[in-house]
């Protein structure tokens, strides 16, 4: 019999999953139809290159981790494995008092792994540098389950440490609030190094495999991230996969029969399975089980990108760097800048700069209601001392995220077995991918996706 699989949202976990999907029944020769239900006209949600004048623009995502296998793997399987590119690396910045400091050499997510740059850097006082290497000394933290990033990192090296460097190298991940966000779910390797060693210091000294010439830990396409989204969609086979774009799923009802998702344009889509492959509120909003409902601390933060392209000679910074981080004691709206022309040389056309800055912190929701002048005024305010800006920008692209940034909590990982579970049992051949639940990156987004592919043949 025909398996009728509904995937609701068309960004790239939706799209790697409708994949998977076609990829696996080809293999195995089951019948399969699949709908992919997209709100927006376009597909790609998050993921959005704008190429314009010779630049390449990516107004959301612009790197995947290479570290996290499935990213790059999907990539070479959709023939893209030419237009790779690897970041140039570059020193890296922690805006603070008005000056940038370089991320000393050696941290890991910025815990130190060696003494002597911490205690060079200007980063920290006095005081909290004596506090960071504490860590040597303060015995293990104990039995714990989950806790906040900020409360873990803060026993152990401090809150200068944690303000300072832990924080801002973080936000760029999860635009969170550190003191909330779950340790277990964001960065679980350092439980284990603290539950064997104690000190992190130690512990990742032991651990990290020494590295000569530090290669760049990011791949991008240089035809831009879209190119991913693109392919996807061309390699749908339209006899299995019908792409219903400018339509939103309004309603989601069980009966007998399986599932039936009500659209936006009148029209409703019968499936014996489901994958909610959007943000969490909308897939809780549309199932309506009481059991998936979150009592949030934090709604998901919103975020802008605000990209601006110089004459090169309009611009100047640090020729060895490729942008910087915004200490969190920092009164500023911008939260990080990337040099992107000196990061991804193939963004911006010869002669040419391209600066990217980020605003969006949980504590400042309205700032994304500001027009895009005001973005752009204030991105180049807050940049000047540390990079001297002569012309005004040949042009600017602002991009809001509202509710971008999903927010995990402490426990998530808890919660997200038990939906999961509660899920399986009530809302049987349902499933929940994306960035909401098990990962914020591309590559995570692609597992999930490829999880729940898996899960669907299989049963
Ligand atoms: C500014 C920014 C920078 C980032 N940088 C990076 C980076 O460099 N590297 C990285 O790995 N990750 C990065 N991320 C994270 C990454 O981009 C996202 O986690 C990922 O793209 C999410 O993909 P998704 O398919 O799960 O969700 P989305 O991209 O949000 O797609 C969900 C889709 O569902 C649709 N939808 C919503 N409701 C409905 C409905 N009712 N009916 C039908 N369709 C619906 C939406 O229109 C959307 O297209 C960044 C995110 C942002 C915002």
């Amino acid at each position: 019999m025909t398996k009728r699989v509904a995937i609701i949202g068309g960004g790239i976990t939706g799209l790697s999953c409708a994949y998977y999907l076609q990829q696996r029944t080809a293999e195995s020769g089951d019948g399969l139809r699949i709908t992919l239900i997209e709100a927006e006209d376009r597909l790609g949600g998050k993921v959005k290159t704008l190429r314009r004048d010779g630049f390449v623009i990516e107004r959301g995502p612009d790197s995947i981790l290479k570290r996290k296998p499935e990213g790059l793997e999907l990539v070479e399987q959709l023939g893209l494995g030419a237009d790779v590119v690897t970041n140039r690396t570059g020193r890296s910045y922690i805006l603070k008092d008005d000056a940038l400091h370089p991320i000393p050499d050696g941290s890991v997510m910025g815990v130190p792994t060696s003494l002597r740059p911490l205690l060079k850097s200007g980063l920290l006082s006095m005081d909290g540098k004596a506090r960071a290497l504490n860590d040597l000394f303060i015995p293990k933290l104990g039995d714990f389950d989950d806790l906040s990033v900020g409360e873990f990192f803060r026993k152990r090296l401090g809150d200068e440490m944690v303000d300072h460097l832990i924080g801002p190298l973080l936000s760029g991940i999860y635009a969170g609030d550190i003191d909330q966000l779950s340790l277990e779910a964001a960065l679980p390797q350092f439980i284990n190094i603290e539950k064997r060693y104690g000190s992190l210091i130690l512990g990742l000294r032991e651990t990290m495999p020494k590295r000569g010439k530090s290669e760049g830990q990011f791949a991008t396409l240089t035809t831009g991230l879209n190119a991913v989204i693109d392919a996807l969609a061309d390699a749908l086979d339209s006899e299995a996969v019908s792409i219903m774009t400018g339509v939103e799923a309004e309603s989601f009802e069980k009966d007998d029969n399986g599932y039936y998702i009500g659209l936006s344009d009148g029209t409703a889509v019968e499936a014996d399975y489901v994958v909610f492959a959007v943000p969490h509120r909308v897939a809780e909003r549309l199932i309506g089980a009481d059991f998936l409902r979150r009592d949030r601390v934090a709604p998901d933060t919103s975020v802008a990108t605000i990209a601006m392209a110089f004459a090169r000679e309009d611009v100047e910074m640090s020729k060895d760097g490729t942008g910087f981080v915004v200490s969190r004691r920092e009164p500023k709206a911008i939260t990080a800048s990337t040099w992107t022309h000196l990061k991804w040389p193939h963004t911006a056309p010869e002669g040419k700069a391209l600066i990217r800055c980020y605003v969006g912190k949980p504590n400042d929701p309205g700032i994304i209601e500001k027009t895009d002048d005001e973005l752009v005024a204030i991105a180049i305010k807050e940049m000047s001392g540390t990079v001297a800006i002569k012309g005004e920008p040949d042009f600017a692209v602002v991009t809001r995220w509202p509710l971008a940034m999903p927010q995990y909590p402490v426990g998530h990982k808890r919660w997200l077995a038990e939906i999961t579970a509660r899920l399986a049992r009530d809302f049987p051949n349902v499933y929940l991918a994306g960035a909401s639940y098990d990962g914020v990156g591309i590559p995570d987004c692609i597992r999930q996706a490829r999880s729940a592919a898996q899960n669907i043949t299989a049963s």
